[in-house]
């Protein structure tokens, strides 16, 4: 393209002018950020790329969209774990009868995301790998004991989603990588699980919001995994809520220490879903709310 081309087309478009790529295989699309700019960048579903393109503030030169590469898509049963492909989109996980089965919090997590526009063309790979703290899907894949599986120039790696967020936008992904896929034990039959989220409205993004599983045993919680959605800068691990409810029937003390451990580790920003200190205690109500169902669930 000329630089009077360019030019013109810098006129007419919102966002900043690129060029656009569709592989239709995951090689092809790794291969083609390998070889183009260190700007390029991969496009999923588009809904939170494109936002931030029209303001201009991801200003890529290369779009490679996944959308052509089939090798990406579904959820499927691999021995004991779930395998969920980063192009599959919210509203197929909603549909999938056998993630109903096995992990119903990613359905219930799905419905909490946005609405059906969004979740049509939205993705659980492009969900996890943007980085941004208000993703709701990243703090379940945390509680799920989840593993990205990223596929590079040099090949494929895996990493923890517990390791995988370092701060906002930025994780543990290298330059180069796509994420081909999500794998996390299938959760035993018979456990608990609940998605709690503040929002002020349908299809905001989370005041603040916490996802549980876990298993009772002889009336007592046996084990248990709690994660939280934007209430920092990144997702966040809530280890210490897990462990003041394990080997409990969660009493209401016991539920009132697992609220104060919450908030003790959110360190939300103060913002038009109100003050750091309201929005850190609601990271402790929606772990007090998600836990009250979760082993409400595991008992009936
Ligand atoms: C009105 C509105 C409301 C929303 N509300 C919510 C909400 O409440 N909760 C919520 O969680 N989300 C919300 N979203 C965001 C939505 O869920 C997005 O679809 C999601 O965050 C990104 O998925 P995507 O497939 O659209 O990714 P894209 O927008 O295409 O990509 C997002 C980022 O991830 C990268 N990426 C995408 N796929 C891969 C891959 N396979 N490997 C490596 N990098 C990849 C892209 O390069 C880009 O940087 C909302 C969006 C809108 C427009």
């Amino acid at each position: 393209m000329t630089a009077a081309n360019r030019a013109d087309r810098e006129e007419v478009l919102i966002p900043g002018s690129f060029e656009y790529h569709r592989p239709a295989s995951l090689s092809e699309a790794v291969a083609l950020l390998g070889q183009l700019d260190s700007e390029a960048r991969v496009i999923a579903g588009g809904h939170s790329l494109i936002p931030m393109m029209k303001l201009r503030l991801a200003l890529p030169s290369h779009l490679i969209d996944l959308a052509g590469v089939a090798e990406l898509k579904g959820v499927r049963l691999d021995g004991s774990e779930l395998v969920i492909g980063a192009m599959t989109t919210q509203h197929e996980i909603i549909g999938s009868a056998l993630l109903q089965q096995q992990a119903p919090i990613l359905r219930e997590t799905a419905e909490a995301i946005a609405d059906p526009q969004v979740r049509y063309l939205g993705t659980i790979g492009g969900n996890v790998a943007n980085g941004d703290p208000g993703n709701d899907m990243p703090a379940l894949m945390m509680t799920l004991s989840a593993t990205y599986v990223l596929r590079g120039a040099s090949g494929e790696r895996r990493v923890a989603a517990r390791d995988y967020y370092l701060s906002p936008y930025e994780t543990a992904a290298g330059p180069g990588e796509v994420l081909a896929a999500i794998r996390f034990p299938a959760p035993p039959q018979g456990h608990g699980w609940a998605y709690e989220k503040l929002k002020r409205k349908v299809g905001d993004y989370a005041t603040a919001a916490a996802a549980v599983i876990l298993t009772v045993a002889g009336g007592k919680i046996g084990t248990c995994a709690i994660g939280l959605t934007n209430v920092g800068g990144t997702p966040l691990f809530a280890n210490d809520a897990a462990a003041a409810v394990i080997g409990t029937a969660l009493d209401k003390p016991v539920l009132a220490r697992a609220a104060a451990a919450a908030t003790a580790i959110a360190e939300p920003a103060a913002d038009g879903r109100g003050s750091a200190e309201y929005r850190a205690k609601m990271a402790g109500v929606m772990t007090a709310r998600a836990l009250t169902r979760a082993f409400a669930r595991a008992r009936s």
